[in-house]
């Protein structure tokens, strides 16, 4: 993808965000989209992901409301203030400035910090199982709409996104080819989409590991040490050029860090990434 494209567009002065924003439609999309999508809405009204009520006609085009309808939106659980500074969780009561929690104390994490946009409880929860597990490829639209609010976290808010590079923890070939996609990278080309930034399948899953579940902390990293690699691509078995850039690595849910601690690890020591920053829509 050419990175130069989403640089030379200038960074509007009322936008809140400085990721490059979505290619420009054309003249003829413009006038013919709108009229186009009302049509679609009257014949077919959308339905809310959440509760499937039929939305009202006019929903707009962009933003969670084109998903959700008020109720739902409402009841959505968003990750804010305070939370950890490292892994995200929130918690409750008075915390001045940033902290660390316990769990993150003494404890060594490869990328730089994790967010996520929501909590992984009501809607967001059941959205994300049945993305995943039920195989409904559709509310990748919304998933990655929920996942756009990591990027107002304020350190990334503050960085120019055009420099950043979009890369999905992935999936083990064999589990891929059982679920017939990865959810990681599905919601990556959908923020592509939405924000400019280029997105990249930097990384393989060489191993299948064993289930996380019941293993402690120690025994997790061990479990996954050698389970990623760079990606080569064909046909000059060349690794995805990584040097010295920001990476802000994709899943959909963040539990303990240990996956993408790794996949972090991997692309800064064997990638020479610059930074790496994980972004998902639930924290677990
Ligand atoms: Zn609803
Ligand atoms: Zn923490």
């Amino acid at each position: 993808m050419d990175k130069t494209r989403f640089l030379s567009i200038p960074a509007s002065p009322t936008a809140p965000m400085s990721y490059p924003g979505p290619s420009a439609p054309s003249r003829l999309r413009r006038l013919v989209q709108p009229t186009l999508a009302a049509a679609v809405d009257l014949l077919y009204p959308r339905l809310c992901c959440g509760c499937k009520v039929p939305l009202r006609p006019g929903v707009p085009s962009s933003g969670t409301q084109t998903w959700f309808c008020q109720a739902c939106e409402k009841s959505l659980f968003w990750v804010e203030a305070p939370y950890c500074r490292v892994c995200g969780e929130v918690y409750d009561g008075a915390f001045s400035g940033e902290f660390r929690c316990m769990n993150c104390s003494g404890r060594r994490l490869e990328f730089e910090f994790a967010i996520a946009s929501c909590e992984a409880q009501g809607t967001v929860r059941e959205l994300v199982h049945q993305f995943k597990y039920e195989r409904r490829l559709q509310l990748r639209g919304a998933l990655a709409t929920l996942l756009l609010r990591t990027l107002e976290e304020p350190r990334l808010a503050r960085e120019p996104l055009a420099d950043w590079l979009l890369v999905p923890v992935p999936l083990h070939r064999e589990r891929e080819k059982e679920r017939e996609f990865n959810q990681s990278w599905e919601l990556c080309q959908r923020l592509a989409r939405l924000t400019g930034i280029p997105a990249s399948r930097a990384l393989d899953r060489t191993r299948e590991t064993d289930t996380q579940a019941g293993l402690d902390r120690r025994e997790r990293l061990r479990n996954l040490r050698g389970a990623f690699a760079l990606r080569k691509t064909w046909p000059w078995q060349k690794k995805v050029a990584l040097q010295g850039r920001s990476i802000l690595l994709v899943d959909d849910v963040f539990t303990t860090g240990a996956t993408t601690s790794e996949c972090a690890r991997v692309l800064r020591r064997e990638g020479r990434a610059q930074k790496v920053v994980v972004i998902t829509v639930a924290r677990g």
